[in-house]
């Protein structure tokens, strides 16, 4: 965990490694949000029962290769565009057209995409927060209580 008042900068890359990003989250500052979604759009997205998202301001992250690999899809009607890479399929960062958050645009990215070394020593501020659409969850009680923790 990074101490007060420093920079956060983390890498990733995609599952066959041709796109690669950077999240820099300088100090002071905090992502927009960082939740599990347990939605249906999201697990058919995803093919997971569940994942972990963090919307931060557009700034702070970027594509440092592959860029040229970069697909999107977006539903008719929906905003969302879900961001991927041609080659091997992973999920990049999902961009919310004009949807703004605190007037600002922002991107949300994966932090499961993040250097192996990152995700074990997950720092605080990308910890999901919360579970969004927790009524939709499909993961079973006693799979919930070994990872929430729940009683
Ligand atoms: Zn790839
Ligand atoms: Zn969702």
């Amino acid at each position: 965990m990074p101490a007060a008042g420093k920079d956060l900068h983390v890498h990733g890359h995609c599952y066959c490694g041709g796109v690669t990003f950077e999240v820099m989250i300088p100090a002071g500052s905090a992502p927009v949000f960082s939740t599990y979604c347990h939605c249906d759009s999201c697990r058919r997205a995803h093919a997971a029962p569940l994942y972990h998202v963090v919307c931060v301001e557009e700034a702070m992250f970027r594509i440092t290769q592959g860029e040229h690999l970069l697909k999107g899809y977006a539903r008719t009607g929906n905003q969302l565009n879900r961001v991927f890479c041609s080659t091997c399929g992973s999920k990049i960062m999902n961009r919310f057209g004009d949807l703004r958050f605190d007037g600002k645009s922002a991107v949300a990215f994966f932090p499961n995409l993040l250097e192996e070394a990152t995700q074990h020593a997950m720092p605080d501020m990308l910890r999901p927060k919360g579970n969004y659409l927790a009524e939709e969850c499909v993961l079973e009680r006693g799979v919930l209580n070994q990872i929430f923790g729940l009683a």
